[in-house]
């Protein structure tokens, strides 16, 4: 599971230690030594995950991390917060303002990277390397394969997010907007159009095995994957 994440931390070799260990990882890291600087990073970059120091120079990282829950687009990027405090109220205090999780330093880099892993794990489940498997679909996050009853499936890369992020958030009605945020990814301006011709690749792909018929359409609401007969059509 390899994730886009911003370190904002003002002590070099702290630093330095998260940012090797998050590369080592296979993690895409950009840091930033405070919250404004993290801010212009913000700005270009969405993270998947932002680590965040408490103690910062200027703004402080309890209230970065209030920033980012103010504004819609980073509001739901997972936040860990690092602290050298191990004080329970601090605890509270970081937890209130909407952090995922909380390490108090010192922190091996094992622990450091569990704590990203399950966050990551509980906040989007599509960025895990699991194996997914629904009505005889099966998709191997790890090795981009998918499968229909044995079948390699061939797609497209955004048929395969599209299923990937489908799969993980199977019986539940995506709209296109939903979608659009979740597969294209921030920042990206394209038709709601979009997404129903790379449904309909998705679809096509899949004919062959009748899977296609997992991918609904739920109309006036958008689309949804279930191994459930549809209703709705
Ligand atoms: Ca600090």
């Amino acid at each position: 599971m390899s994730a886009t994440i911003l370190v904002v931390e003002d002590e070099p070799a702290i630093q330095e230690l998260i940012s090797y260990s998050l590369r080592q990882a296979r993690h895409e890291v950009f840091c930033a030594k405070s919250a404004e600087q993290a801010l212009d990073i913000v700005n270009n970059v969405l993270p998947d995950l932002v680590l965040l120091d408490w103690m910062l120079p200027g703004t402080s990282g309890v209230e970065f991390a209030r920033v980012l829950r103010r504004s819609a687009r980073t509001k739901s990027i997972p936040i860990i917060m690092l602290t050298a405090r191990a004080e329970e109220s601090d605890k509270v205090a970081g937890l209130e303002i909407g952090a995922d999780d909380y390490i108090t330093k010192p922190f091996s880099p094992r622990e450091l990277l569990a704590r990203i892993k399950a966050v990551l794990r509980r906040r989007s489940p599509e960025a895990a390397d699991d194996i997914v498997e629904i009505g005889g679909l099966r998709l191997d996050a790890a090795t981009h394969r998918v499968t229909a009853n044995e079948n390699e499936v061939a797609l497209g890369p955004t048929e395969f997010r599209l299923l990937h992020f489908l799969m993980t958030h199977s019986e539940r009605v995506h709209s296109r907007s939903q979608l659009l945020d979740q597969v294209w990814g921030d920042h990206v301006f394209v038709e709601d159009r979009t997404v129903d011709v790379h449904i309909r690749r998705l679809r096509k792909a899949l004919e062959f095995s009748g899977k296609d018929a997992l991918v609904q359409t739920v109309r006036g609401s958008g689309y949804r994957l279930s191994s459930a007969p549809t209703a709705t059509m």
